[in-house]
């Protein structure tokens, strides 16, 4: 099953509502598709979203990158295709130059047609025996207090219990925020991400303010690059730390586990590379103990499918799940595995 055929196309999804956190705002999902195609007639799809603010790649860096290794992958069969992705070169290699989330789209259209020539499901190819029901938290987006209480009361009127509140550079507005949402939600479970926007003195006053609440956790209040100050918040909170824009791939992972500077860690796809580096640093945590978020971008429906066929399997070590694109779609997309109705996700 040689490939002999890569494609991109641009595909765009409106929103219901735009999506605004303390980096950006966005009205439309965009991102490249990418489709290859065997000789035996089989397709594999892989998707790679413009998130330009976070991983450095807009839709045409994702087209450049691709296509600067298509003739390296043509004529292969997927898994030396697959190979020759992930493999390790000096820097000039055309491989290790291309984007994170250009090589996801790549890896996951491969998986895919590796896990079809097996005639499996993706969660059975990734060693899930069984498909379980999962519970994704939906992004409550950055807004004045009462627009951020009305979503999050009509989150949980709609069944989602699991809120991943988006804050902004303000802290007291972020302590008034999560104050008034934990008071009128007292059994909704509060994911606090600021998206790197807070100071460590910032942070340790919120954390002051959140005592008597019942917070879940806390993702990258500082920036990437400040993991000392991660770590300083980390001693002093009694709120989990999760890292998320600090950890791109397996080596970051290790530095923050390693030094203490969080307690878990977010994986996405389009931040490592994909689902094979993805499961590396998954496995990684589950030797040393430490749970994790299985996160995304504002994705289309077949990179959040993947997703979530990788969260079946590793469920023991995936506490979080925060894959709610679909529920952000402006119409439901027909091409998910997956319902997405009230807090259950199951596989159609
Ligand atoms: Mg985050």
């Amino acid at each position: 099953m040689k490939i002999i055929n890569i494609q991109t196309e641009i595909k765009y999804i409106p929103l219901k509502t735009p999506f605004v956190t303390a980096l950006r705002r966005v009205e439309n999902i965009e991102f490249v598709r990418v489709i290859i195609t065997c000789k035996n007639g089989l397709v594999g799809v892989g998707e790679a979203p413009a998130t330009k603010a976070i991983t450095g790649e807009g839709i045409e860096e994702i087209l450049h990158s691709i296509a600067s290794i298509i003739t390296i992958l043509h004529n292969q069969i997927p898994t030396n295709a697959l190979e020759l992705l992930h493999e390790k070169k000096d820097n000039t290699d055309a491989i290790c130059l291309i984007g994170h989330s250009a090589k996801a789209s790549l890896d996951m259209a491969l998986l895919s047609l590796i896990a079809q020539s097996e005639n499996i499901p993706l969660f059975k190819y990734f060693g899930a025996n069984e498909m379980i029901d999962l519970q994704t938290d939906v992004t409550i987006s950055l807004n004045s207090k009462d627009v951020m209480v009305e979503d999050a009361k009509k989150a949980s009127q709609n069944g989602m219990d699991i809120l991943k509140v988006k804050l902004g550079s303000d802290i007291n507005h972020a302590i008034e925020v999560i104050q008034a949402i934990a008071k009128a939600l007292p059994t909704a479970k509060i994911l606090v991400d600021a998206n790197q926007a807070w100071d460590v003195t910032g942070c340790l006053h919120f954390i002051d303010a959140m005592q008597g609440y019942l917070i879940e956790l806390i993702e990258q209040p500082v920036m990437a690059s400040d993991l000392e100050g991660l770590k300083t918040i980390t001693e002093y909170s009694n709120i989990p730390i999760l890292a998320d824009e600090a950890v791109f791939n397996l080596e970051d992972a290790k530095k923050v586990i390693e030094t203490k500077s969080a307690n878990m860690i977010n994986i996405k796809l389009m931040k490592c590379g994909g689902v094979l580096k993805a499961i590396e640093i998954l496995e990684y945590c589950k030797s040393q103990n430490i749970q994790c978020m299985l996160g995304s971008m504002l994705e289309g429906p077949i990179s959040i499918n993947i997703a979530l066929h990788l969260a079946i399997a590793y469920k023991d070590v995936i506490k979080y799940i925060d894959l709610d694109s679909p529920l952000l779609y402006k119409e439901e997309s027909q091409e998910l595995d997956f319902n997405f109705y009230g807090k259950n996700i199951t596989y159609k």
